[in-house]
Order: C-alpha cells, then sequence, then structure tokens
C-alpha cells in the first residue's frame, strides 16, 4: 500500500503514471524493449519527446515563438546557465524572497553583474516585496524571480509593479503546472522536474526566441539555449526516461481537464490545510502573509517544538511521510504538488485536529 507523501522534492508522482511506466518498463509498445534502452536518435523515442513537447505546449499555453528545452543539471545548474546565456554583457536584476531566489542571485555573481533589486531576508522570507521596496534597472538584460519559494511556501500570484519591458526570468520548479500561467509574460520559465513533473535529472527551459543567441563566448554548447533548441534538446543524449515519464504525466493532466482543473483540486486542498492551521487556536502557525502562502508548500510550526518529534512519529504511525520542515526554517512542511490527491491532506488535517485535541 503507498503512503501519503508529503516530500518537497523528489516527490510524489500519480499511483495511475506509475502504474503505466510499470507495465511499460520491459516493453514499450510491442518493441520488446524499455524506453530506457532505446536510442535517443530512433523513431520510437523521437516520437516520445516530440509529444511530450506538443502536450507541454497545450498544456501551458506556450506560444508559437518560445522554444521549449528539456535539460539536465538541475534548477540549480540554471542558476548559472541563465546569466551566461542572457546576460549579454550587462546587468540582471533579482528580487529575492526566499532561499532558492537567494541561491540564484548567488550563483549569478559568478557570471557577472547582477543587482538586488529588492529582498524579504529581513522579513524572514514571509511576504513578498511591496512597490515601495523594489528598485529596478530599466536596462536590466532580465529580472529574476523565483514565483514559488519551496521552502518558505511564499508563491507570486501575480506580477503586478514588475517592469513589463525587461526580461522576465522565473524559477517555477515547485509550482509550474500546478494552475494557468500566461507565458507571455516571462522571457524564460524553467523548473527542474522533480516536483511536480517527474523524475529528478529533467529541466525544463521554456524561452522566448529573441533571447537566444547571446550566450557569452565560453559556455559549454550543453549549457547553450541557442544551441540546444537547434538540436531539439538533444546535442547529446537527452535524460530519455525523465522525458518519457513527463510526458505521461503531461498526458494525465490533460486527461484531468488541463491547468484549470489542477488549480481548482489545489485551491481545495490548500484552503483546507491553511484553514485547519488558522483555526487550530495557536496550536499550529504558518507565518507567510495570507496573499501569498503557496498552494504547494505549508510551511507551519507547532506552538511547542518539544511537540515536534511527537507529531512526525503519530504522521508515520498514520503513514504520512515527508512532513519534517527544512532545516533552515524547522517545523514542519506538508508540500501537496499535483500527485497528493484531497484523500492525502484530508488525512493529515485529521491526524493535526487529534494531536491538537489530545496535546493542546
Ligand atoms: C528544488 C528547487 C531547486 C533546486 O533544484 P535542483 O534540481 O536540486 O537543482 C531550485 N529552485 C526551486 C524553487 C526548487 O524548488
Amino acid at each position: 500500500m503507498r503512503i501519503f507523501n508529503f516530500s518537497a522534492g523528489p516527490a510524489a508522482l500519480p499511483t495511475a503514471v506509475l502504474e503505466q511506466v510499470q507495465a511499460e518498463l520491459l516493453d514499450w509498445h510491442g518493441t520488446g524493449m524499455g524506453i530506457m534502452e532505446m536510442s535517443h536518435r530512433g523513431k520510437d523515442f523521437t516520437q516520445v519527446a516530440q509529444e511530450a513537447e506538443a502536450d507541454l505546449r497545450s498544456l501551458m499555453g506556450i506560444p508559437s515563438n518560445y522554444k521549449v528545452l528539456f535539460l539536465q543539471g538541475g534548477a540549480t545548474q540554471q542558476f548559472s546557465q541563465i546569466p551566461m546565456n542572457l546576460l549579454d554583457g550587462r546587468s540582471a536584476d533579482y528580487i529575492v524572497t526566499g532561499s532558492w531566489s537567494k541561491k540564484a542571485y548567488k550563483e549569478a555573481q559568478r557570471i557577472g553583474a547582477v543587482r538586488l533589486a529588492g529582498s524579504t531576508e529581513a522579513s524572514n522570507f514571509t511576504r513578498l516585496p511591496g512597490a515601495d521596496e523594489l528598485s529596478f534597472d530599466p536596462a536590466a538584460a532580465y529580472l529574476h524571480v523565483c514565483t514559488n519559494e519551496t521552502i518558505h511556501g511564499v508563491e507570486m500570484f501575480d506580477l503586478d509593479g514588475l517592469p513589463a519591458d525587461v526580461p522576465l526570468v522565473a524559477d517555477m520548479s515547485s509550482h509550474i503546472l500546478s494552475r494557468p500561467m500566461d507565458v507571455s509574460r516571462y522571457g524564460l520559465i524553467y523548473a527542474g522536474a522533480q516536483k511536480n513533473i517527474g523524475p529528478a535529472g529533467l529541466v525544463i527551459v521554456i524561452v522566448r526566441e529573441d533571447l537566444l543567441g547571446k550566450a557569452m563566448p565560453i559556455t559549454p554548447g550543453v549549457m547553450d539555449y541557442a544551441v540546444m533548441a537547434a538540436n531539439d534538446s538533444m546535442l547529446n543524449t537527452p535524460p530519455t526516461f525523465g522525458i518519457y515519464l513527463a510526458g505521461l504525466i503531461f498526458k494525465h493532466l490533460l486527461a484531468l481537464g488541463g491547468l484549470d482543473a489542477v488549480e481548482a483540486r489545489n485551491r481545495a486542498k490548500a484552503e483546507l490545510l491553511y484553514s485547519t492551521i488558522d483555526q487550530s487556536g495557536g496550536f499550529y502557525r504558518n507565518p507567510v502573509a495570507v496573499e501569498c502562502r503557496s498552494l504547494m508548500n505549508v510551511p507551519f510550526t507547532l506552538a511547542d517544538a518539544a511537540l515536534d518529534a511527537d507529531f512526525l512519529a503519530a504522521c508515520q504511525d498514520a503513514r504520512l511521510s515527508g512532513l519534517k520542515g527544512h532545516k533552515s526554517v524547522g517545523g514542519m512542511r506538508a508540500s501537496i504538488y499535483n500527485a497528493m490527491g484531497i484523500e492525502g491532506v484530508q488525512a493529515l488535517v485529521a491526524l493535526m485536529q487529534d494531536f491538537a485535541r489530545r496535546k493542546g
């Protein structure tokens, strides 16, 4: 029996999709071999990769002047790859709203000139910056944001107040495909797969074509978006299994009704969990400002941290796993990505209420 897996990443995948993978593992579509065993240049895998891209384009409504790249190296490699490709001898702006955007900003400093456009670190990353806390360079090559801070549970729901004429670069690793996004508002979107897409080892980059072709001369070919785009992400061997599995996830989400339907499910889950926290009379607390509480990652603390170990033990007994908070913030964190059903959140909420009754 599978548990309810609240891990922040690598995270739960839909059981039905994993069962399909299991059924196809040794013999994909009568070819007598598994996907992992076939050439990435053969017609079978080429079709798998093309369908994955087409399904992602349809799910997210990606305009035709954007390239979709299936890369490796995780989101962390993008922290360097983005400035290498986009700085173009200029400077870039970074908004720091949590651990991940802070890391992206730090890595970019090794590559070239970058500038802090605003930070909420002094507020412990529990809110987004107000307009009066942001200052933009109108000549910046791009503006980098992390639209969902996985560790702090802070999500950007609108882009109001961000400059319209500087290309926006967004780390969407932990909330891509959780709801519709207006891709045309971004110059580049990137996401590691292991939260909401598929297995670790795959990273997806969606980039507007006019931003390509400006990479620094030292940029390795496998890290140059223009080179990868010209080679359909197959300059070298791509992460074939990851692309295949991501493709099955895209089909699964399309069958659920697309991202509007996915968003409705995610909102119902998040509302149930946040209302349980808020109505616990202070037994549980989420520190994030209400308007930017993440639909995907819900950090919370117990009023008495001495009860943390008991709480986690009770979770384990109830087959709820992955709830220990990130070490930098402590407490708990429930990651409720697309693959977490409402039943899992209902089970968590029931346990939280029971625990609070017994220990409160
Ligand atoms: C997990 C995560 C990363 C890092 O991903 P890696 O694949 O480990 O490099 C970066 N940004 C965000 C928002 C994340 O959630």
